[in-house]
């Protein structure tokens, strides 16, 4: 069997990982260059680290990030508002892990390449087959292959081709904005805490990067009009933005911002439900799948586990059918689980009430329980193992 991969973001770069650890041939088609340098700061929660132990492919990624230890939220009078731990620090699937995303994306291909896998880079697909399985590039070739895998991002050629009608990711309202200061002009929290600090517009979260001591940093704003799509990524005209949101906070933000070396705003999307996932011999992943907007923190994670469970059912299955049959079946309700949390999440962080309403709970919890017990990391969605060696059939 040959897989041809279209989209070598996380989730096809996974994939072709997990395949090859399969033994199954894999041609990822990548619309950008191979060191295309873009991307900010992004955290693989504890279920993505497991997905990627499951394929022995977990250690190059913890040497080259960092364990996030403890969230906390400060107020603007410095007092601590709250915290809460990563994740059970006792629990084999260990700590949410942060790195730069071309970190991330790096780790994954190079142990894919050496394993086996194809990687086509500079390819944008055009158009895509889902019955007899290939993709067309922009020079009018065409890659073939057995089997076709959309992992070509929320705004998936694949899935338009297997679901003509839709659905399309629907904006949520919001946006994320990532920034990275290599010398950031003032000393962030420590690698092991994420700070928030509260601020009168909008919070800002911050910690060290241990490999480079920069900062990364993000925040989240409402932002009723969509940007562009052909928005340039302009790092310019965001410090300008960004230095108005924070100017005269009496916190690390605005310093941070005038130092920051790279700055990217994304708007929130999420897809919660895509009705068709598959043909007989094409199937879609990733945020091509199901976009969880960022509040879930499960973006990357999820990419990872499709890649790998996804390869496990190719291998275990006589057909392409059968394997996409029982990878649904593992999937789906999860995938939408995590999607609604992240929307909750989303509205939560946004809505005046909601907010005050979180503040209030805050307060009662440290009052009554935190004295006693500290709070976890998200238990269910991180509380996913991946057993490589078992069949799903
Ligand atoms: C360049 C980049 C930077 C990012 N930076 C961050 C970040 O800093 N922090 C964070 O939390 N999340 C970031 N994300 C988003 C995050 O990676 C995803 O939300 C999540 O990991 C799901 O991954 P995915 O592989 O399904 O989708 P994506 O990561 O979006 O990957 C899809 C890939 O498909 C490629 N592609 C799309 N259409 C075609 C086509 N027609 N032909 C060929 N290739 C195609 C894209 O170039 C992309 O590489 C970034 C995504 C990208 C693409």
């Amino acid at each position: 069997m040959h897989v041809v991969v279209s989209g070598g973001g996380i989730a096809g770069t996974a994939l072709a990982l997990a395949l090859r650890t399969a033994g199954i041939g894999v041609t990822v088609v990548e619309s950008r260059p191979a060191d295309h340098g873009e991307g900010a700061v992004v955290r693989l929660s504890p279920n993505g680290m497991d997905a990627l132990r499951a394929v022995g492919a977990h250690q190059p990624l913890i040497a080259r990030s960092f364990p996030l230890v403890r969230s906390e939220r400060i107020r603007p009078d410095g007092s601590r508002l709250g915290y809460a731990l990563g994740a059970d620090p006792s629990c084999e699937r260990g700590l949410p892990r942060v790195m730069h995303w071309p970190v991330l994306s790096a780790v994954l291909r190079e142990q894919a390449i050496d394993r086996g896998a194809e990687f086509r880079h500079g390819h944008r697909a055009v158009d895509a087959d889902v019955e007899q399985p290939a993709v067309t590039l922009a020079d009018g070739s065409t890659v073939e292959g057995d089997v076709l895998v959309g992992a070509d991002g929320a705004n998936s050629l694949v899935r338009g081709r297997i679901n003509p009608d839709g659905p399309e990711p629907e904006r949520l309202g919001t946006r994320t904005v990532y920034g990275y200061a290599a010398d950031p002009g003032c000393e962030p929290p420590p690698p092991e805490v994420l700070r928030s600090y509260l601020g009168a517009k909008a919070f800002f979260a911050a910690t060290r990067d241990s490999h480079s001591g920069g900062c990364f940093w993000f925040t989240s704003l409402r932002a009723p009009d969509p940007r562009r799509r052909d928005d340039p990524q302009n790092t310019d005209e965001l410090r300008a933005e960004m230095s108005v949101l924070f100017a005269g906070e009496d916190t690390i933000a605005p310093t941070v911002v005038g130092n920051s070396d790279r700055i990217l705003s994304f708007d929130d999307h999420a897809l919660p439900h895509v009705p068709r996932w598959h043909t007989d011999r094409a199937i879609i992943i990733g945020d091509a799948l199901h976009v969880a907007p960022p509040a879930s923190e499960q973006g990357a994670a999820m990419a990872v586990e499709d890649g790998v469970q996804l390869a496990r059912c190719l291998r275990d299955h006589a057909t392409p059918a059968a394997a996409f049959a029982a990878f649904e079946g593992l999937r789906r309700d999860r995938v939408e689980a995590v999607v609604a949390m992240g929307r909750l999440g989303t509205s939560r962080a946004h809505h005046p009430l909601a907010r005050r309403l979180r503040g209030l709970r805050t307060k009662a919890k440290r009052l009554v329980e935190w004295q006693r017990k500290p709070p976890m990391g998200r238990g269910w969605a991180y509380d996913h193992h991946i057993d490589w060696p078992q069949t799903t059939t």
